[in-house]
């Protein structure tokens, strides 16, 4: 019998607490068990034991264990080991890396709200005399706290009554406005394919000239298609026929027209019934054999496939060789709102075994979700999900797939546990005996720094499925365009050409600016003068729209002022651009055409990211705006040009990885273009056409930008040369903050000299008010990382025992800033 639990909150203190357990609930406890403890002054805590021991604490008397919460394991021995990982490299605590790893709904505390369930029936038997006061009160108070809870049921510690209660569904804790997507089924209609031929088209004509009205709609459809296949919405025509809905209905019943939804027929045409395999291509049967070589000796494989090569199709076959052999396969994407197509297809190819994991997901759902996978349900074969996908706990996994695994959405940069899920998975993988296969069309460089030295297997596709071409890519000269007069706005001659040429082939495009807003800086011409953020050291953009400053950082923001706050001339100019600014432009160039934006400004709503994509993929928007919201993976058929509307941006980004991101955002966009027969056209406009970066981009020199980031990367010290940590100081204090950067870095130097750079404040020093400083340790492939850490750690203990230096918070970054 052991006495005595090891107990883990999910706080960020360094380490557990040691409680009792009562005899009873001694053969209850199991590592991985939820339970309810005490903790500090009244409060309740959901915890995890760790371990049961024997070893009576020395420094404190410790508490009774208040009850078990879980019949089983909630969490596998398997993910705790996993999440010491996660705690060990990325310099976190495992408090930190529990409250990210378990949805909130099992993690009830004092402080969470819950709200009633309106018209649950009773259960059988009737409601307890608890549950009966919990419902009684909530009926007329509406939401309750935890602790309200317990008072009112006269216990200390109400969690356990709360949680039968969630998981009976007769309560549920109050969360963010969950906004569930349900797919719009718009009603579109067609002619009837009787009449496809022209002979039957033209007697139908003949015939309806005795019926003006149906003639109308009839021609009008024909002038809404404007001789492409561009689906039509019935309610459309019925407004641009002026007809009204009668003799829409009239033409149906004659079997003319008739009406269909579009998600249902959107489903690319051509493909095989549900469940049926896609024969792979010669290029993608090679990829594959590569892949399985490399599985076949161990190693995480990368997929290095261009945009449009087929590289989904593959993963669908290597899922569905782990199905046949009873395996979970768990599928990471960058980001989840953008993947309805992707569930789409995986959902045709698997039907219900495909699960989607995220967090916009409402608690309830995560929760059955973590059951499905931890019973190994038919319910949850193919896991889908964005990074926290990675904490499910897993009994069968044999395959990971991380696509466009260079994305940075892969890093959680706050709050803690900092880490990486492509390489946190490629851990949790080893530890289950998984095979891990990366995919993308732009490696990061690290990773194909570990394809070239052989620590992953590598596979290469070079064309696009369908023998569909690359897109052409141009540079188009700014300078040159402003010096012959050729700019109107921001649109070069070159870009305004290909714009009308699109057109009139009634074909779509894409355009791309990274910055949103109207104008990054707003600026007087007669001071110099540029208003900034109360709160920030940045400018404040000017929104249009709204007719308002806005920061990026925090959100402050405030009407624009008719003159400037400096000196009192009404002389405010902007200075760059924004994807609101190109929207307006285009209206003026372009006025028939149909533009939309997408970016964080007008995605934010309910759903605003699935209707743009929607009206996009349906053909009702002409020109698609956007930032880099736009290169995740978009698969859209219709896209003749992809415009960028400056570069230069990009190029001069202050950081190691700006290149190469650069090369990678350009790459993508461009490869949202022309993925059908006709060849897509890519127009850049930039300064600076010579810039090597640009030169590779245009002429798909993946290999080159490689080597010279490679060589730079030696030549500087980053990785994959060698390995870094960042350590961020903040606080309200620029003084305090300078003081303890400084004193941490003089610790650092005794121990690592040349290696520490810093401390330094970033581009942007001050944020929500928080000075930031940063310190950078370099450390080369021969030393210890885990000891370095240690020795970290260690001044970490001095510095906090400073007292003017305790308020300061530090926070760590392991291999990806
Ligand atoms: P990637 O993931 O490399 O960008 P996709 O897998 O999305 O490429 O493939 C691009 C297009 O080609 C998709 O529309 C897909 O349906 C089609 N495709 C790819 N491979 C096959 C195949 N083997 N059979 C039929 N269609 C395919
Ligand atoms: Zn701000």
């Amino acid at each position: 019998m052991k006495a005595y639990a090891e107990v883990l909150l999910p706080i960020p203190l360094e380490r557990n607490f040691t409680y009792t357990a009562a005899p009873e609930q001694q053969s209850e406890l199991r590592p991985g068990t939820r339970v309810a403890v005490p903790f500090g002054k009244n409060r309740m805590y959901t915890g995890l034991i760790l371990e049961l021991h024997n070893r009576r604490p020395e420094a404190y008397q410790p508490k009774e264990i208040y009850r078990v919460l879980d019949r089983n394991p909630l969490v596998t021995e398997l993910q705790l080991r996993h999440w010491r990982w996660i705690a060990d490299y990325y310099m976190c605590t495992l408090g930190e890396v529990f409250r990210t790893a378990l949805p909130s709904v099992f993690l009830l505390q004092s402080e969470t709200r819950v709200l009633g369930v309106e018209g649950t029936p009773e259960p059988e038997g009737g409601h307890s005399v608890q549950e009966s006061l919990v419902l009684e009160a909530l009926a007329n108070r509406k939401v309750l706290s935890v602790d309200e809870v317990g008072d009112l049921i006269e216990r200390k510690n109400a969690l356990p009554l709360l949680h039968r209660m969630l998981e009976a569904g007769q309560i549920r804790m109050q969360e963010k406005l969950q906004e569930r997507y349900k797919p719009k089924r718009a009603r579109y209609i067609r002619l009837h394919s009787d009449f496809a031929s022209e002979e039957a088209l033209e007697a139908l004509l003949a015939e309806l000239s005795r019926a003006p009205a149906q003639s109308t709609v009839i021609l009008q459809l024909f002038q809404l298609r404007k001789g492409s296949d561009k689906p039509v919405r019935s309610k459309t025509l019925e407004e641009q026929a002026g007809t009204g809905r009668a003799t829409l209905k009239a033409l149906m019943e004659k079997g003319v027209l008739e009406e269909y939804f579009l998600d249902e027929d959107r489903i690319d045409a051509g493909r095989g019934p549900a469940g049926e395999a896609a024969t792979l291509n010669p290029y993608q049967q090679k990829a594959l054999a590569a892949i399985r070589k490399g599985f076949a000796e161990d190693k995480t494989t990368l997929l290095h496939g261009v945009t449009s090569s087929g590289k989904t199709e593959v993963y669908i076959s290597l899922i569905r060789e782990c199905l046949a052999r009873e395996e979970q396969v768990l599928y990471l994407v960058p980001e989840i709102a953008i993947t309805e197509q992707l569930i789409r297809r995986l959902r045709e190819a698997f039907g219900s075994g495909v699960a989607v994991f995220h967090s916009r997901q409402n608690l309830q759902e995560r929760a059955e979700l973590w059951y499905h996978v931890r019973t190994g349900s038919e319910k949850a074969h193919v896991i889908l999900g964005a990074r926290s996908a990675l904490f499910l706990p897993f009994q069968q996994l044999g395959l990971v797939i991380v696509d466009e695994e260079h994305e940075n959405t892969y890093k959680q940069f706050d709050p803690a546990p900092r880490y990486h899920a492509r390489d946190a998975a490629i851990v949790l993988a080893a530890y289950c005996g998984a095979r891990v296969l990366l995919g993308s069309a732009t490696p990061s460089v690290e990773s194909y720094h570990n394809a070239k030295t052989g620590k992953y297997g590598y596979a290469r596709i070079e064309r696009r499925y369908g023998d569909v071409l690359l897109p052409d890519i141009q540079l188009v000269d700014l300078a040159v365009q402003y010096r012959k007069k050729r700019m109107q706005g921001h649109f070069s001659e070159p870009l305004r050409l290909g714009i009308q040429e699109a057109l009139e082939g009634k074909k779509q495009i894409i355009l791309f600016q990274n910055r949103r807003g109207f104008a990054p800086v707003v600026e007087c011409l007669s001071c110099g003068h540029a208003p900034q953020c109360r709160h920030c050291d940045v400018s404040l953009t000017y929104h249009r729209q709204r007719g308002e400053l806005r920061c990026h950082y925090c959100g402050y923001h405030r009407p624009l002022d008719t003159s400037c706050e400096a000196c009192g001339n009404a002389t405010l100019d902007t200075k760059g651009f924004g994807t609101e600014q190109v929207e307006a432009e285009l209206h003026t160039l372009f006025p028939e055409a149909s533009v939309a934006r997408m970016d964080l400004d007008t995605t934010r709503g309910k759903y605003g990211f699935q209707r743009l994509i929607e009206a996009f993929e349906a053909r009702e928007t002409d020109i698609l705006v956007g930032t880099q919201m736009l290169t995740k993976g978009l698969d859209f058929r219709n896209v003749a040009l992809v415009g960028i509307m400056n570069a230069d941006t990009l190029l001069n980004f202050p950081h190691f990885r700006a290149h190469e991101r650069c090369f990678q955002l350009l790459t993508q966009v461009a490869g949202r273009a022309g993925r059908t027969r006709e060849r897509g056209s890519v127009l850049i406009q930039t300064y600076n056409p010579l810039h090597q970066i640009l030169q590779q981009v245009s002429t798909d020199d993946f290999e080159g930008m490689y080597r010279d980031q490679v060589y730079e990367r030696r030549q500087f010290g980053y990785p994959p040369a060698l390995r870094i940590i960042r350590i961020t100081f903040r606080h309200r204090e620029y003084n305090r903050v300078g003081e303890g950067a400084a004193w941490f870095a003089r610790s650092l130097r005794m121990l690592f000299g040349e290696q520490v750079l810093g401390p330094e404040f970033p581009p942007v020093a001050r944020i929500r008010n928080q000075y930031h400083k940063n310190i950078l340790l370099k450390i080369p492939s021969g030393q210890g990382l885990a000891q370095t850490k240690n020795s970290i750690k260690r001044i970490e203990q001095s510095f906090n025992a400073i007292s003017q230096f305790r308020s300061i918070r530090l926070l760590y970054n392991v291999d990806y800033i």
